[in-house]
């Protein structure tokens, strides 16, 4: 660029752009843009406005936003005027009904995380989570007590839960081969993403998600159409009940979640209820330096903060706490998704 390198600082402007881009990727799925455009193609701002209920004039604008953020393609039509479609990317990832969509996390990350993160700062002044300054409400447990308590809040997340399984189980499953377990009890495993997905990679492998009653009650709704018999749910407390029996404990995204006690009396449970020789697969955002991309670690640690009692940990933390509860870190495999990858076993 023309502007002088050392006055400029390219870095720190793009950082404070930051939040305009995510707000407007935001917007544009929570308005379904890309949804209209996945039905007609090459439509102009006015025929947007009218099909996403919205002014001309704003959806104009947030579509030659999404243009310069790579969202969408804009062409000009033989009568002069602009149209806009999805690219690729958009139409894979952002449209609500596809395969691999991310529409459901990023309605929770607009109506659940933003208004988190705007009260970031006292988030670090207080070390707590910010759910009631944010929400009005106190949560002791955040499962139980600000998702689970509407049907609303609780089908948001666990929409947001199912778009993001889908697309980080396959590295999390392919990291180590698993195909010598033929049962697998996936612990708080919400809709079941992962499980089926684990049975499509390994056809020898049964899988039971155990998850909250309150979430098992809503499983059906999220059954894949080629659904197989190999996935069967439970209901029950991970702290309080006993776990299914299985050769191989899947803990995705589960013990982030929790203060350093709660992890440890979740391991130490499942210690007790699982033989010597018992595997876990471990599923975290480990913020291991050097790792390719660890600030997307690190902000999803001060998500953890403003959000949960929990935090991301690295793997030798990972260790410690295993080892005490009488596990062994075989392997860590950091996947470049969103989830890396531990193997641990039952001494
Ligand atoms: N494992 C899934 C994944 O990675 O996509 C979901 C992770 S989500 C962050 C945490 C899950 O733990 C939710 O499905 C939640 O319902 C479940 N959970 C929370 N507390 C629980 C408890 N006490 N007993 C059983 N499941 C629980």
């Amino acid at each position: 660029c023309g502007c002088n390198r050392e006055e400029f600082p390219h870095k720190i402007v793009d950082l404070m752009d930051g939040f305009k881009a995510s707000k407007a990727l935001f917007a544009a799925c929570k308005l379904n843009v890309f949804d209209v455009l996945s039905v007609s193609a090459d439509l102009s701002p006015k025929e947007v406005a009218e099909r996403v209920k919205a002014s001309e004039e704003g959806s104009a604008r947030l579509l030659d936003a999404c243009v310069s953020l790579g969202l969408l393609e804009r062409r000009t039509r033989d009568d002069g005027d602009h149209v806009y479609s999805n690219t690729e990317e958009a139409s894979r990832f952002l449209v609500a009904d596809s395969p691999l969509s991310l529409h459901g996390y990023i309605l929770h990350c607009n109506d659940l995380v933003w208004p988190l993160f705007s009260h970031l700062e006292s988030a670090v002044r207080e070390g707590t989570n910010q759910y009631e300054r944010a929400f009005g409400k106190k949560s002791e447990d955040l499962f139980q007590d600000a998702y689970y308590k509407k049907e609303e809040v609780k089908l948001r997340f666990m929409n947001a839960m199912h778009s993001i399984a889908k697309v980080s189980v396959k590295d999390l499953a392919t990291a180590f081969d698993l195909s010598m377990f033929k049962t697998a009890c996936d612990v708080g495993g919400c809709t079941g993403a992962m499980a089926y997905e684990f049975t499509q990679i390994y056809p020898e492998m049964s899988v039971t998600v155990f998850d909250l009653p309150q979430v098992i009650a809503m499983s059906d709704r999220f059954q894949p159409k080629d659904q197989n018999d190999r996935v069967t749910f439970v209901a029950g407390d991970f702290f309080k009940d006993p776990l299914p029996k299985a050769e191989l404990y899947i803990l995705a995204r589960i013990l982030h979640d929790w203060s350093l006690e709660k992890v440890h009396q979740l391991l130490d449970k499942l210690s007790k209820e699982c033989n010597p020789g018992c595997h876990v697969l471990l599923a975290e955002t480990l913020l291991d330096e050097g790792k390719p991309k660890v600030s997307r670690a690190q902000l999803q640690c001060l998500n953890m903060l403003v959000q949960t009692e929990g935090r991301e940990r690295t793997s030798d933390h990972y260790r410690d706490i295993l080892l005490s509860s009488g596990f062994h870190l075989l392997r860590v495999h950091y996947t470049g998704n969103l989830l890396d990858a531990m193997f641990c076993i039952k001494t």
